[in-house]
């Protein structure tokens, strides 16, 4: 069976928990406009307890199908990312007593149950380029021949 739900509590600061999973294309459902899923999903994710807290580790891959923003025509992206963040009870908002790293993503949430499919659609749309582009449409294309060299 593949795991779509964590129960947070059942985590303790000694030991993380690591899931292994396949998220299948029909429940990746992202926005129309962002693309379509067309592979199932690599999903790795490693949670620790931390403070009051969790801290989440991860990555993805897939393919979506997508539209060209420069052509119209659709094309097909194998996408991945590698995401970290942390997630804080909301009562925990604000203070930034816990927080070390300031860098690092925070997610206040009060949620005990981690919905995967969730995450992975979040950090899906987190990283797709605001710009899709089919190969033929090179994302430099038109960029380079307005560029005169300095003797
Ligand atoms: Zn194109």
């Amino acid at each position: 069976m593949l795991k779509r739900f964590i129960n947070l509590e059942e985590i303790s600061s000694d030991s993380p928990l690591h899931v292994k999973t396949k998220v299948p294309a029909k429940f990746v459902n992202l926005p129309e406009e962002e693309g379509k899923a067309v592979s199932d999903f690599d999903l790795e994710i490693t949670i620790f307890k931390a403070g009051s807290g969790y801290d989440i580790v991860g990555r993805y891959k897939g393919i979506i199908k997508a539209t060209c923003a420069r052509c119209g025509s659709e094309f097909e992206k194998p996408i991945k990312g590698e995401f970290h963040y942390t997630l804080m009870p909301i009562s925990a908002a604000g203070k930034g007593g816990d927080i070390s790293n300031e860098d690092m993503d925070v997610k206040f949430s009060n949620e005990k149950v981690l919905d995967l499919h969730e995450v992975l659609r979040e950090q899906i749309l987190l990283n797709l380029p605001s710009k899709m582009l089919c190969p033929k449409c090179p994302e430099d294309n038109g960029f380079i021949s307005y560029v005169e060299e300095d003797i």
